[in-house]
């Protein structure tokens, strides 16, 4: 059983996020029993009986095999085709109420840390000010409503949380149920 997974570099930690895990299960696409295999969504037209191993996420065999995407681009604006394409089609996507999708910033897709509720989120302020700030602008006028709201994620709601991967600036958004 290999114990090194193959490095994404936006979705760094698949095995705390919960995306992959520990298996004895058969790739559907290689057919090797890795150790490992992929838990959460992939959008295919085609019918995919079984799961991934991670490796043939990474190098894009499962996405190209089935013609599918790990995650939908919603959101990638202003990032590169290739960056684009590594996050749609060689990266984990992630377990979510709504269609997961990735955060950009500083022109790059930023790096998927997890679902956190409100004491993880506040460990890192700057996520936590930027939600604020998109809620706001999201309509969300009334403060005292809006600090409830984001001091009670992790119950019905929670926030996705990511890093950026050239600056470190952590930002979030919210998924619910
Ligand atoms: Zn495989
Ligand atoms: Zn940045």
């Amino acid at each position: 059983m290999s114990t090194r997974l193959p490095f994404f570099r936006y979705h760094p930690a698949p095995l705390a996020s919960g995306s992959i895990r520990a298996s004895a299960e058969e790739c559907v696409c290689c057919n090797r029993s890795t150790g490992w295999i992929y838990t959460a969504t992939f959008y295919t037209a085609q019918e995919v009986n079984g799961d991934f191993c991670p490796w043939c996420i990474a190098d894009g065999s499962a996405a190209e095999r089935f013609a599918g995407e790990f995650t939908d681009s919603y959101g990638l604006v202003g990032v590169s085709e290739e960056t684009l394409r590594e996050v749609t089609r060689r990266t984990p996507g992630f377990h979510a109420w709504q269609d997961p999708h990735w955060l950009v910033h500083c022109r790059d897709a930023a790096a998927f840390i997890g679902e956190v509720g409100y004491t993880e989120l506040a460990a890192h302020p700057d996520a936590l000010d930027q939600l604020r700030l998109d809620l706001r602008m999201g309509g969300w006028h009334d403060a005292a409503q809006l600090e409830r709201f984001l001091t009670h994620l992790g119950e019905d709601a929670s926030a996705m949380l990511f890093r950026c991967t050239i600056c470190g600036t952590h930002l979030a958004y919210v998924d619910a149920s």
